[in-house]
């Protein structure tokens, strides 16, 4: 289903979900699902994650015009990543991002734990603007993830930070399938 030009034309905003609290991705994933109902082209870039067949992995296959690139090594499950292999990793992921945004072949594009890559010290925000600068027009992009810098708030056009009340982590309960996963 090709989106409707007049839906494409109003796109071209950049947004961000940031914060402590849990529904960052989830957030970004609602908004995934709900543009591909729109016929919109939706790529998902994870970054700092690993392509471990997540729920989203597998609900995404399900959907043509939406897909997920996991690109991040795996920081779980007790594996020790050195500090060079998760810079390898982000600027490879930067470069996927700067092919997907300057293409216009995608009508959203969630950059997933992009901002965690910038408060880890892996990415500068000014790397990630001069991405931004480069979109192409009416592609809304997405960034989310923990700890986003200033200059990137300034630069936003929406700002949402989850808030941390209450996590069930904090009473000893792990992460969860179709949850957290
Ligand atoms: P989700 O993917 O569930 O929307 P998120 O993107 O907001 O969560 P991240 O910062 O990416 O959260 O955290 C990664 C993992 O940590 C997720 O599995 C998430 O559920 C979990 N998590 C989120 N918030 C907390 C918290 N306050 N304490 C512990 N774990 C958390
Ligand atoms: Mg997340």
């Amino acid at each position: 289903m090709a989106p409707d030009p007049q839906v494409k034309k109003k796109l071209g905003l950049v947004q961000v979900y940031t914060g402590n609290g849990k529904g960052k991705t989830t957030a970004c994933l609602g908004l995934a699902f709900r543009a591909s109902g729109r016929g919109l082209n939706v790529l998902m870039l994870q970054f700092l994650k690993p392509d471990k067949g997540y729920g989203e992995h597998i609900a995404a296959d399900m959907i043509p015009n939406f897909t997920i690139v996991p690109m991040g090594a795996d920081h779980m499950c007790g594996e020790v990543v050195s500090r060079e292999e998760d810079i390898r990793l982000t600027k490879e992921g930067l470069a996927k991002a700067e092919e997907a945004l300057t293409s216009g072949e995608y009508d959203l594009v969630i950059l997933d734990e992009i901002n965690n890559t910038m408060s880890f010290g892996l990415a500068t925000p000014d790397d990630v603007i001069a991405l931004l600068e480069r979109r192409a027009p009416n592609t809304e992009v997405v960034l989310s993830g923990r700890g986003v810098p200033q200059k990137i708030i300034d630069y936003a056009d929406l700002v949402t930070e989850m808030r941390l009340i209450k996590h069930p982590f904090d009473k000893g309960i792990g992460a969860r399938k179709g949850i957290e996963y």
